[in-house]
């Protein structure tokens, strides 16, 4: 029949009655010792307020009004009477079992035996499937659906579990039970179960019991004695009071000190084993965290099954974290030779594919499949093999110019979908209107570490870095929208602080450095050092615009197809009289604007680039302008670059500075070339916000 749901709602009430980490505990392994097999998974989602595992669980919100209204129903009391009541007491849970419990007084008053005592007891499996029968369903009719369900359980519902069930239904659950104090109990409940220390330690304690003269038991030591010693701290707690008892009663026989020592060797022993599979299943649960699962297991077939619970695709594992360093001195100091990665800032991704299906995860576990159908149309495009579970950031890009843009954009685009408010309106979108967004807010994903990979055998967890990371480009067809992490590998300060430089100018927040040794594992669920992140915060755009030079352009593509798209812009030198790139330009514009400018560019376009335009290589645009066009641009932050010729070797060797995140803010056409922002005046810039700038 399986557990009954009254031992359930015991045991809730028991843990909402007390915050002290080791009671709970103690009352978690009591419960789950009572749980069969075919319960565990559930009596665990319960537990926490689910109905499975975080990343798949249906939701569940059912308002207060239809369990008032089947109160009311079960009750013969009005609604508004009942609600009235809600306002004054607060708790629907408590309001539910109260006037429940005044139904039973009441009936055995007035009928001298209770009817409701007929009704079947509830048991978990029952209220679990009736949940489910209940969850995911919004629209109107679902309501007579969850009022007769509701119904159902209130008709069989003593009035603890009816408290209970409205906390869960109402999504009120305040246990204080989070996966971590599941882990825990978890692991404190395998030597009850499979080890047989549990038993003799039992044994031990009826002995030492059975010492201590009649006369000498005190109360709390009856009471002790009394109880089934089924948890760990329980046995030790009894053990200790027996001491006690001895110790009043004068001379313990000899046999006493025997039976000590043996508790306290064996419960010893028992911690030792209960701290070796807290370990095993932290691992199992960051490799798979469906901590539902993970119990059943547990119970149905013991500890070892654990070690064969691994990386599985669309179970998001936990993800790595990486520690932080004030330094990259420090960082190369710590990695040795290492590889330093651009740290975009975007979401982390999850992206798993089997068989051709694709879905993708977030940093927390939450399915994000949803929102991003054109990066799970590319990937399904693009991915070469069988199965895969890869790690990447997802980061907003620049239709036109492929720039990496602030991470903003990103979440504007995920609450349009959602139909949440932004800063424009509450939208929620159609078909149509959704490619449009696509369009207009596109994302890539770079791909930086590969967990699981179906063609090699499956979990890649205990690989080294670098060989895992190989696997990604074998695996995917790489382009602009999936990308590998821009990655460099070394041990040179130099290089490192070069890499960092560009990887800011180039709208990333900073770096992360990764361990490239034998033990360079991906250690799910872990913040360490194997990871060490290095950034730049920004978050306020520079105070003061700057006003720029047009010097050429880049034809657009897509949408842009066909007007320029993008526009290189400098700043003035006086004392050399020329003009050095800062920017590229592609944000700001209408539609309008970039048909206007392309027509009245057009007009100053040159064969050559002059020579005073100092621009490198990677930098030549598809056209030269002469200097004829100042626009006033703002932007996040002046920040160095190896790219971008302002101000080049002014604060550091071999390094220029560039401005981050432009827009167009609007067109200076009361200003000539020569009366632009100055070299020198962007260098001051730099200088100034170094005073508010803040390094993590
Ligand atoms: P933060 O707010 O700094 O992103 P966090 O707690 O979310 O912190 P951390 O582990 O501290 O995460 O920093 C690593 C994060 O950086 C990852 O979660 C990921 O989202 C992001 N990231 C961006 N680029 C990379 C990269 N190349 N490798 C690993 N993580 C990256």
């Amino acid at each position: 029949m399986g557990l009954l749901y009254s031992e359930l709602a015991a045991a809730m009430e028991q843990l909402e009655s007390t915050t002290k980490r080791l009671q709970m505990q103690d009352y978690l392994v009591r419960l789950y010792l009572k749980v069969g097999p075919q319960d565990a998974a559930n009596v665990t989602y319960l537990l926490l307020g689910t109905l499975g595992p975080k990343y798949d669980s249906p939701e569940l919100g059912v308002a207060d009004k239809l369990v008032l209204k089947a109160l009311s129903i079960r009750k013969g009391i009005s609604e508004k009477e009942l609600n009235d009541e809600l306002s004054k007491t607060g708790d629907i849970g408590d309001l539910v079992k109260t006037n429940l419990e005044k139904k039973q007084q009441q009936t055995l008053m007035s009928f001298g035996d209770d009817d409701e005592e007929q009704v079947a007891e509830l048991t978990v499996a029952q209220v679990h499937a009736d949940f489910i029968k209940m969850a995911g369903k919004k629209d109107k009719s679902s309501q007579s659906l969850k009022l007769d369900i509701l119904n159902g359980l209130f008709q069989k519902a003593t009035p603890l579990e009816a408290k209970y069930i409205t906390r869960f239904i109402t999504q009120r659950m305040r246990l204080g039970v989070k996966d971590l104090t599941l882990l825990e109990a978890l692991a404190f409940v395998t030597p009850y179960q499979w080890d047989d220390h549990a038993p003799a330690l039992a044994e031990d304690i009826r002995s030492l019991g059975a010492l201590v003269p009649e006369v000498d038991i005190n109360p709390t030591v009856k009471s002790v004695l009394g109880r089934e010693a089924s948890s760990l701290n329980a046995s030790e707690e009894i053990a200790k009071n027996l001491h006690i008892a001895l110790k009043r009663a004068g001379s313990p026989p000899p046999e006493a000190a025997e039976i000590r020592a043996s508790i306290e060797q064996r419960s010893s022993e028992m911690r030792a084993m209960v701290k070796r599979m807290r370990g095993r299943i932290e691992r199992a649960y960051n490799a798979y965290p469906d901590i539902g699962h993970i119990a059943h297991l547990l119970i149905i077939r013991g500890p070892d099954m654990l070690d064969d619970v691994d990386v599985t695709p669309f179970v998001p594992l936990k993800p790595m974290l990486a520690e932080r360093l004030p330094s990259l001195d420090e960082i190369i100091e710590k990695l040795g030779r290492c590889a330093l990665e651009y740290k975009y800032d975007g979401l982390r991704m999850q992206v798993h594919v089997n068989n051709g299906q694709v879905r993708m995860f977030s940093r927390g576990m939450e399915e994000q499949t949803g929102q991003f159908p054109d990066v799970v149309a590319a990937v399904k495009e693009q991915f070469k093999g069988s199965s895969i579970i890869a790690d990447a950031e997802c980061i907003p890009i620049h239709p036109e110019t492929g720039e990496i843009l602030p991470f903003q954009v990103i979440s504007r685009r995920r609450g349009r979908k959602f139909g949440l408010q932004t800063e424009d309106t509450t939208v929620t979108l159609d078909e149509t209107q959704k490619h449009t967004f696509e369009d207009d807010y596109p994302v890539a994903l770079a791909l930086f570490d590969c967990l699981f990979l179906g063609d090699v055998g499956g979990s890649m967890l205990d690989e080294p870095y670098l060989d895992r990371r190989a696997k990604l480009s074998e695996a995917f067809e790489l382009d602009d929208r999936i990308t590998l992490s821009t990655q460099i590998v070394t041990d040179d300060i130099k290089e490192a602080e070069k890499f960092f430089d560009t990887a800011i100018s180039s709208g990333c927040e900073g770096i992360v450095a990764k361990s490239v040794g034998e033990d360079s594992t991906y250690q799910a669920g872990a913040r360490g050092y194997n990871w060490i992140k290095y950034k730049r915060d920004y978050r306020q755009d520079l105070a003061d615009s700057l006003d720029l030079v047009v010097m050429g352009a880049f034809w657009g593509h897509g949408r842009r197809g066909g007007v320029f798209g993008a526009y290189l812009m400098g700043s003035f030198d006086p004392e050399t009289e020329s003009f050095q790139t800062v920017c590229k330009l592609g944000t700001g514009f209408t539609d309008e604007m970039l048909a206007r400018f392309t027509q009245e560019l057009g007009e100053h376009v040159i064969e050559d680039k002059p020579d005073n335009y100092q621009v490198a290589k990677a930098l030549e645009p598809d056209v030269w302008f002469d200097p004829v066009a100042v626009w006033e641009v703002v932007g996040a932050e002046v920040s160095f670059s190896p790219v971008h010729m302002c101000g080049f070797s002014a604060l550091k060797p071999d390094v220029g500075l560039a401005l981050r995140f432009p827009r167009l803010s609007r067109i200076r056409d009361d200003k000539d070339a020569y009366s632009a922002t100055t070299t020198n005046e962007v260098i001051g810039l730099y200088g100034s916000q170094g005073k508010n700038a803040l390094w993590q």
